[in-house]
């Protein structure tokens, strides 16, 4: 189909089996669930269907559950509010006569926000500077005046507010992830490796296997990607609340710094945020938005996201469509192969390396290649193949579901589920009978295998070869 993977929001727009098996159907491979909306019911109920949908049609799936994070927002509001620059407002728990208030929820939270921070609203529509804080009351001057209403989040521009890692209802969360046995936990607004290595404690007292996606959405997360993107599993670019964080000019050249990072180190990175927001009410994008979408799979994103335009737009599949159609033209025409400078590190990446060399070297075979065949355990062998973005398909065979969903995440994977035994050359031809089989490759077709030592043991790849399908 295409290599450049699909996520999307799911929400009220899409929640209903069919509109879930036309995603599928248009290559979706991973389904996005926000805790910061609707209940944990619903969000269960969908999940099921999803699950369902992807096991009759016999793909992989991944479900992503997106944390509510260390969040702030603004409370409910009883009408919207129109602030004008100049004038003073004061946040506080509830709403006082005669002074202009605005509920917050978390207020606690705010309680070291120092004077003289400014404060940014709904995505940085409004924004206001705060001459006082105390006992529970913050005043503030409006500087960007405009219509609040209620839910909208809000944002410092530099986080010196001490926020915990995870808030009450993420514990919540964490246990159904458990239960839903979810494959991706992205975590939001996180600042350092710390953050991570909480999240990671947490899950493990509630037997939660997932990976962890960090949202990189905040300054402090720049100042420390790089220790962010050791302990983390992979990463999304948010750009919705980064182009708060950081003046909105600087969001896409983070974006391919971050992309190519991510590249590097082999861990899968989405890129996120607005990408066809007009869809959300009208059928066709815009001409920038289907660039946004482009650039983004020149940058060697491994997957696109769609938020809105899934969730609550109405023009679900659509964007979907659009998206998908994009990803199959460019990567028709286009050799992702170039900036491929990896440092190796070990046998292990040097041997797939060799594989990738089979096609793409210096010294390259001449015979047609079809395909690589990878068997992995922990779906590491793949990514690490993946990131070198070669132009053919990577078949990942691995005996655990949980690998298999996962690697829908990764850029050009084709994950199987096969419960492989013993090496031995019966187990190989048995392997590539059932890529046959699957009509993944065909009788003569080469393919290149990548193997380690022991099968079925994470560790050690040795062997790189060459091999016919029989
Ligand atoms: P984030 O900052 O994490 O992106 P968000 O509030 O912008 O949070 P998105 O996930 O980007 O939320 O989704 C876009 C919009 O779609 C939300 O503002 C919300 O109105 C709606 N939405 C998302 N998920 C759901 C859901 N499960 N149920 C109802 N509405 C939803
Ligand atoms: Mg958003």
């Amino acid at each position: 189909m295409f290599r450049t993977k699909i996520v999307v929001t799911v929400g009220p727009a899409c929640e209903s089996p069919v509109m879930i098996r036309r995603f599928l159907r248009s290559g979706v491979s991973v389904f996005r669930f926000n805790m910061k909306h609707n209940t944990q019911t619903w969000h269960s109920r969908v999940m099921g269907i999803v699950r369902q949908e992807a096991k009759e049609l016999g793909v992989p799936v991944a479900i992503l559950m997106d944390l509510q994070g260390p969040e702030i927002r603004i409370g409910q509001l009883e009408e919207k509010i129109r602030l004008t620059k100049g004038e003073e407002v004061f946040f506080g728990k509830k709403a006082q006569k005669d002074k202009k208030t605005v509920t917050v929820d978390n207020l606690k939270l705010l309680s070291s926000l120092p004077v003289g921070e400014k404060v940014f609203i709904d995505d940085g529509r409004l924004e206001m500077r705060v001459l006082e804080n105390k006992n529970g009351w913050i005043r503030v001057k409006v500087l960007k005046g405009g219509i609040l209403s209620s839910r909208k989040g809000i944002n410092f521009s530099s986080i010196q507010v001490a926020i915990p890692t995870l808030f009450a209802k993420d514990f919540e969360n964490i246990s159904m992830a458990a239960k839903e046995d979810v494959d991706f936990i992205a975590l939001s607004f996180v600042r350092d490796r710390k953050d991570i290595q909480r999240l990671k404690k947490e899950m493990a007292s509630k037997n939660l296997e997932a990976q962890i996606i960090a949202k990189i959405e905040t300054e402090k997360s720049l100042l420390h990607f790089e220790e962010i993107l050791e302990a983390t599993d992979g990463v999304m670019v948010a750009r919705g609340d980064l182009g708060v964080e950081l003046p909105l000019e600087q969001v896409p050249f983070w974006q391919k710094k971050i992309i190519r990072l991510c590249r590097e180190a082999g861990k899968p990175v989405i890129t996120a945020t607005e990408m066809l927001q007009s869809m959300v009410e009208s059928s066709r994008p815009t001409r920038a938005e289907v660039s946004d979408v482009a650039n983004a799979i020149y940058d060697g994103t491994d997957a696109l996201m769609l938020s809105a335009e899934t969730a609550t737009g109405e023009f679900p599949h659509e964007a979907v469509e659009m998206m998908a159609k994009t990803a199959r033209f460019l990567e028709d025409k286009v050799d992702f192969t170039k900036r491929n400078n990896f440092r190796l590190r070990s046998q292990s990446e040097v041997v797939v390396k060799g594989a990738y060399d089979f096609i793409h070297g210096e010294f390259r075979m001449r015979e047609p290649i079809k395909g690589f065949v990878i068997l992995t355990e922990s779906g590491r062998t793949a990514r690490l193949l993946a990131r070198m973005r070669p132009n053919l398909p990577v078949f990942a065979l691995t005996r655990s579901r949980k690998t298999r969903d996962q690697l829908a995440l990764s850029w050009g994977v084709v994950p199987f589920y096969y419960p492989f035994k013993k090496k031995s050359e019966e187990s190989i031809q048995a392997i590539l009978q059932f890529l046959k089989d699957e009509k993944m490759v065909k009788k003569d077709d080469l393919v290149v295998m990548v193997y380690g030592q022991v099968w079925g043991e994470p560790g050690l790849i040795s062997t790189a070869r060459l091999q016919p399908v029989p």
